[in-house]
């Protein structure tokens, strides 16, 4: 059977890049999966203090904020298992089992590992920083996931999963873990409007980096106009001569299910001011009723708090039970 699993990071609200790297794949699947295909989507909240704690009432409402954004998008909860990760204490607990089949050389080696642990003095970065794509390896493996659907910058933390569940079954001489698949989106990766050598991404301190899901008509104009482009006004697809507006069209593509060679046509006519204008109207014609339905449900705490608790409800049990199935395998029961 088909195990579908994937996590998201309550770390902000959910932007383009997710949605388009992520949550489109998600809403595709729950339309053409078959009923016995399982969907597991979880908001993982124990990776969002990988990088320090943050206070309590701050990660909660970024909890809230991710489910509203998730279901306002399309998320099915009667079809998704859509849950927090630390309801389910399984997460954890088999984190620690992996960790020890991993070296830390490994680890050190994972490019977004790099990435974030430049912020802190040399034996400064914390431990949870390092031993994340363990978490992430456990969020798939506890419910046996055999599909995960990501973007392009897990693809690392995707190897450490396979190898993970490869290296379990090698060790205890068993076939209990399936070896899960990477699944990737039309557009894996959307980049970041202030800079096209990095990805979009929540946790960029500067917020006209990104486009989210909560952003006003307004908004989404302001961060269109200040996106970065070059110096020639000509609207042309070159990624490597012209990454900003190759981004740009990239981004207009995904929205108006174009090619970037239709954009570039539909657009011939117009500069690059113009095109971001045009590009602002397009992203809020699209997702201006997304951002009504996210506010809506941030109004209301009980529907979320429903949500959440009907989802652990329903992760709990087989999280549990392939834990129990576990330890019987590694000789702690
Ligand atoms: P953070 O900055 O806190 O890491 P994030 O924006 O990277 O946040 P995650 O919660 O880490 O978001 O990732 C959620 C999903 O969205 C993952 O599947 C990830 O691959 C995908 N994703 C994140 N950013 C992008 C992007 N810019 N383009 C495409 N997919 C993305
Ligand atoms: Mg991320």
């Amino acid at each position: 059977n088909k195990v579908v699993m994937s996590g998201i990071q309550p770390t902000g609200v959910p932007h383009l890049g997710n949605y388009f790297g992520f949550v489109e794949n998600w809403l595709r699947l729950q339309k053409t999966e078959p009923a016995d295909t399982q969907l597991f989507l979880c908001v993982v909240d124990w990776h969002a203090i990988t990088t320090g704690p943050l206070p309590a009432v701050e990660l909660r409402d970024n909890v809230r904020k991710m489910v509203a954004g998730l279901v306002a998008a399309g998320v099915d909860c009667k079809r998704t298992v859509l849950f927090r990760q630390s309801a389910v204490p399984e997460h954890a607990e088999l984190t620690w089992l992996l960790g020890c089949l991993e070296t830390t050389a490994r680890l050190q080696r994972m490019p977004q590992y790099k990435d974030k642990s430049l912020q802190y003095k040399k034996g400064d970065v914390p431990v949870g920083l390092l031993t994340y794509p363990i978490l992430q390896a456990a969020d798939v493996l506890i419910y046996r996931g055999t599909h995960v659907p990501v973007g392009d910058d897990q693809t690392q933390h995707m190897h450490i999963v396979t190898d993970l569940a490869d290296h379990f079954n090698k060790q205890y001489k068993c076939e209990f873990f399936p070896k899960p698949l990477k699944m990737a989106s039309a557009l894996a990766r959307v980049k970041s409007l202030r800079d096209p050598t990095k990805k979009m991404s929540k946790s960029d301190p500067d917020a006209r980096s990104r486009i989210e899901l909560s952003d006003t008509v307004q908004t989404v104009r302001e961060k269109c106009k200040k996106a970065l482009t070059d110096t020639e006004s000509v609207v042309t697809f070159e990624m490597d001569r012209r990454p900003a507006v190759g981004n740009l069209v990239l981004l207009y593509a995904a929205v108006a299910g174009l090619s970037p060679d239709q954009v570039v046509k539909e657009m011939s006519s117009v500069t690059t001011g113009e095109f971001k204008l045009r590009l602002a109207e397009c992203i809020s014609q699209r997702f201006e009723p997304i951002r009504q339905r996210y506010e809506e449900l941030l109004a209301s705490p009980d529907t979320i708090n429903a949500i959440l608790e009907d989802g652990a409800a329903k992760a709990r049990p087989i999280a549990k039970s392939n834990m129990d199935e576990i330890k019987r395998i590694a000789g702690f029961s």
